[in-house]
């Protein structure tokens, strides 16, 4: 998981932004490694989804705060029973969605709980 960093104010950014709102034209910008560990801030169960998600209702959207300070909204690839609000995730690169006309397969981050 690749993001950036602000090496002035060390504020760290999630999708990547190449400037810094705090610091502006005084930040320098710089590409990071992301741990991809965090954890779930809020989180909602989807049961209902557009048509090309549909095969994977129920599924679980969270908010997930990384350890660098970033909130990003993803899926948690668990069962929805078991999700908690403050339960550690890490990232894993999983098939999304599958065009179904066309055969593509879409792949993304989505994060599973740690054991
Ligand atoms: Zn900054």
């Amino acid at each position: 998981m690749i993001g950036t960093k602000c090496e002035k104010c060390g504020r760290h950014f999630f999708p990547p932004r190449s400037f810094c709102p705090d610091c502006r034209r005084a930040g320098k910008i710089a590409e990071c490694k992301f741990s991809g560990s965090g954890t779930i801030v809020t989180f909602s169960i989807i049961h209902t989804a557009a048509e090309e998600y549909e095969m994977l209702t129920p599924y679980v959207l969270a908010i997930v705060k990384l350890d660098e300070g970033p909130q990003i909204t993803t899926q948690i690839v668990c069962s929805p029973e078991t999700v908690k609000v403050g339960m550690k995730v890490k990232s894993v690169f999983r098939k999304i969605a599958t065009d179904g006309e066309s055969g593509i397969i879409h792949y993304g981050t989505k994060f599973v709980p740690v054991e």
